[in-house]
């Protein structure tokens, strides 16, 4: 028997590439197939509007990939060989309010305090409290995202054993509301907090979300809204770099439909022009769970699989418009003009409600409670010809029409028009004069681009307490081996979740590699070398 591949990958999103990458530090030779044009998924950078602009397709932020020791410990190299750097802006964000106050969040933890105190002196306090009570849990909940469920402690055990554990473990059960109406008086705050408790678009008022406003804000105090020099697509392209020079292969418009499955066990995938590619050790997937379940019979998964999929909540949409600009977007505040690459409106703790039921029940929202402005250009200009910008509007948004409204083809310019006249309340001068270009991608269009981001949700899926740990994404299923034997499933449907991490990456390659008879730990810390495998493999299992 040949095999076009040790390990068959389908989609090329980060965390797969991830994956791949870690199976051919350790010799394997891997094949990675994506129904787009090019790799990335989520982490890419293309000429969207103009020559010379080089937009994020989706993700700009990087702060959470940046302690997976991936990048922590260079484990692959990306820093030192292929050029991946990050800029960490300051200020690190900047929201309008509702009542057109405005606060701005600097690296400097104390001159960010000195913000707060404008609000509540009280407030100040308790701001430098969260951040000083989740650096002592830090490596707690970090250690539970980069390990794969079963490999070690569950995040219960780990807090269970920590002297402030009785604290966290009520704290991560409750909603972000609630943790930070507990700790802060102030309705300025308490709404910037739960602007950041938003990040990966969990619906603030839901159980579980307790932890976001303290780890969303400890990571941004500590590395700010990260972004690598050049966009997303940077990351893409080391990974896509070390994976070519590690003996892997990409290749593009190729749309996985069917899993191929002998004797029981996943023996490759199908495309669908019909070329089959067969894997010799393992086929990986980051095609979303949903969708993957369909391209085996039915009967090839157990009822308590098909339970947990159907019951997998895919996660809150969103809405984004695209401009090339000749201006970043200022807002006026009374200490003149300010920018910031991450910027936004955050709406009242009661508008961040309204807007989770919202979100729940399906009702279209025309002003979201939550919007997000990058100008990743502020830092990074040569991402634009001279002088100019690449500016993306973020919001959450439901997937679903009112009766009536029309397609989404119908609602999308009229809805982007009003999101850009709610930030030129806070931003006058980005008028119509400066924008040259401009592109809007409603759920379905993000959607269609990427059928990952299921419904145009794009962090994963839901991550409250149901869909968590070793629930994601089946009860049963969380250690990245699917229910065929031989395939194993990563990114943000998988434990951690989705978002710029690699956790999820990184993790099924922890379990890749001991199910193939190797000691993860000694590969992934091997130095990566001058390009060359590291370990040879054996033959395949
Ligand atoms: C507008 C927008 C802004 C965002 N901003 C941020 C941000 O600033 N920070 C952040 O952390 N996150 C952000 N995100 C979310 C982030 O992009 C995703 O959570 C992340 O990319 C998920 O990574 P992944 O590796 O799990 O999968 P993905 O990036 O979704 O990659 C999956 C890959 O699989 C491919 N694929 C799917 N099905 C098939 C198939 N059948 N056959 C072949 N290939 C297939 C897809 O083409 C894709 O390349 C944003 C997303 C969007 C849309």
């Amino acid at each position: 028997m040949t095999y076009d591949a040790d390990i068959v990958v389908a989609g090329a999103g980060h965390n797969s590439l991830l994956t791949a990458c870690y199976l051919a530090k350790a010799g394997y030779r891997c094949l990675v197939l994506d129904a787009r044009p090019i790799p990335g998924g989520g982490a890419a950078t293309e000429e969207l509007l103009l020559p010379g602009f080089g937009i994020d397709t989706c993700a700009t932020g990087h702060t959470m990939i940046r302690v997976n020791p991936a990048l922590s410990q260079d484990e692959l190299g990306l820093t030192a060989n292929y050029g991946l750097r990050y800029a960490e802006p300051d200020p690190v964000e900047h929201v309008a309010f509702p009542d057109g106050e405005q606060f701005t969040m600097w690296l400097d933890r104390d001159r960010t305090a000195e913000e707060v105190a404008r609000f509540s002196k009280a407030d100040a306090a308790a701001y430098l409290r969260l951040l000083d009570e989740y650096d002592q849990v830090k490596h707690v909940f970090s250690q539970a995202q980069f390990t794969p469920v079963g490999f070690g402690p569950s995040l219960e055990q780990r807090l269970a054993d920590h002297p402030q554990g009785k604290i966290w473990a009520r704290r991560r059960q409750l909603s972000a509301v609630q943790v930070v109406r507990h700790e802060f008086e102030s309705r300025h705050i308490q709404a910037f907090l739960l602007w950041m408790a938003f990040q990966v678009f969990q619906p603030a008022d839901e159980p579980g979300s307790g932890v976001l406003p303290y780890a969303q804000t400890f990571g941004r105090q500590q590395r700010s809204w990260s972004i690598p020099i050049g966009g997303s697509g940077q990351l893409t392209a080391a990974l896509t770099g070390y994976l070519a020079d590690h003996g892997g292969t990409v290749l593009c418009d190729q749309r996985v439909t069917r899993l191929l499955l002998e004797d029981g066990r996943c023996a490759g995938v199908e495309t669908e022009d019909g070329t089959q590619y067969r894997a010799g050790s393992a086929v990986v997937s980051t095609i979303h769970v949903k969708h993957l379940r369909d391209m085996a019979p039915a009967d090839s998964w157990p009822a308590e699989f098909h339970y947990g999929i159907d019951t997998y909540d895919v996660g809150v949409p969103g809405f984004a418009t695209y401009y090339a600009t000749t201006a970043p977007p200022e807002f006026q505040t009374p200490d003149g003009p300010r920018t910031a690459v991450s910027a936004g409106l955050a709406g009242w703790p009661e508008d961040v409600i309204q807007m989770g039921a919202d979100l729940r029940t399906g009702r279209f929202m025309p002003e979201p409670a939550w919007l997000l402005v990058a100008t990743p250009t502020l830092v990074d200009p040569g991402r634009a010809p001279a002088g100019q910008h690449t500016v993306k509007l973020l919001s959450p948004q439901t997937y679903e029409l009112p009766e009536g409204a029309g397609g989404w083809e119908t609602v999308k310019r009229e809805h982007s028009r009003r999101t850009l006249e709610r930030l030129r309340q806070a931003a006058p001068c980005f008028t119509d004069d400066v924008i040259l270009a401009s592109l809007i991608k409603s759920p379905a269009d993000i959607e269609e681009l990427n059928p990952h981001m299921i419904h145009g949700a794009f962090h994963g899926g839901n991550r409250g307490p149901a869909f968590s740990g070793a629930l994601r994404p089946a009860p049963g299923w969380a250690s990245h081996r699917m229910p065929i034997a031989g395939l194993y499933q990563t990114g943000g449907t998988t434990h951690p979740g989705g978002s710029i991490t690699g956790a999820p990456g990184r993790n099924a390659a922890i379990v890749l590699l001991q199910d193939l008879g190797h000691d993860p730990a000694a590969i992934m810390s091997a130095p990566s070398g001058d390009g060359r495998a590291v370990t040879v493999a054996g033959d395949p299992a």
